[in-house]
């Protein structure tokens, strides 16, 4: 089943059309990678599974996102603020607070006004054991995050979102600042998050995409529209 169904979606940065009839479902459970050249759209298409758009000033969108229980994801009965914690989304670069690996965690949690100690230990372990990080902090839960290895402090990223309990994680190119080995234990995160969350990723690396995705696809620059592989890309 789809976790979303994107009809024809047309986007634009004040006269500039970033997005041009752009058409794809993405399966649930599934890797999804979006590869093209730079400019193409990725990013924006990524964006507007949160509606993360919605943020920049002078942004227009047309046609629909329908998402899996068959509401369009502009819907005024839409809560954009339950939208963001169930489609996480994990950036280019680590972006961890300035606090520590529990609490980073927890912070949305706390957010939510979640105050039960025994509640929080029990997420942030289960997070931390999801995101494949547990065993490498849990004797310095309370170090500071910032000290953390960038391949570590990503996972702690993907934590930070997964403490969410959401259906979909979005990944904008999460490995480009990390060496090969961080991005090799990514990669294989991801072929576990897959079980239980849809997973789409936006990457510059045909190889990653070959890798890690059961289906790619490619943006192109001229029209902007994407066209779909039924399957893994070969290289
Ligand atoms: P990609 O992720 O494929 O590199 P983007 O989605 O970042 O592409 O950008 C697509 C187009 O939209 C580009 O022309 C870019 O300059 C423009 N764009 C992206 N973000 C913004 C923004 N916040 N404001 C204005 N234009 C933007």
């Amino acid at each position: 089943m789809a976790a979303f169904k994107v009809e024809n979606i047309n986007l634009w940065y004040d006269d500039n059309q970033a997005l041009i009839d752009v058409s794809l479902d993405i399966p649930g459970n599934q890797v999804t990678a979006f590869i093209g050249p730079s400019g193409c759209g990725k990013s924006t298409l990524l964006r507007c599974f949160n509606r993360m758009n919605d943020l920049l000033p002078n942004t227009r969108i047309e046609g629909n996102i329908i998402m899996q229980d068959g509401r369009e994801i502009s819907d005024p009965s839409v809560d954009v603020v339950k939208l963001r914690t169930e489609v996480g989304m994990v950036f280019q670069s680590p972006n961890p607070f300035p606090m520590s690996v529990y609490d980073n965690v927890a912070y949305g949690l706390r957010c939510q006004g979640i105050k039960n100690k025994k509640q929080l230990n029990t997420t942030v372990e289960y997070s931390l054991r999801q995101a494949a990080l547990w065993d490498e902090v849990k004797d310095s839960l309370q170090r500071n995050a910032l000290k953390l290895s960038g391949g570590q402090q990503q996972r702690l990223c993907i934590a930070r979102a997964i403490a969410l309990e959401p259906n979909v994680l979005l990944m904008d190119e999460p490995t480009s600042a990390l060496d090969p080995i961080a991005t090799a234990k990514i990669e294989d995160l991801m072929q576990s998050l897959k079980r239980m969350y849809t997973i789409i990723i936006v990457t510059h690396s045909m190889s990653q995409a070959a890798r890690i995705s059961d289906q790619t696809a490619f943006f192109l620059l001229d029209r902007k529209s994407t066209r779909l592989n039924s399957s893994h890309i070969t290289i």
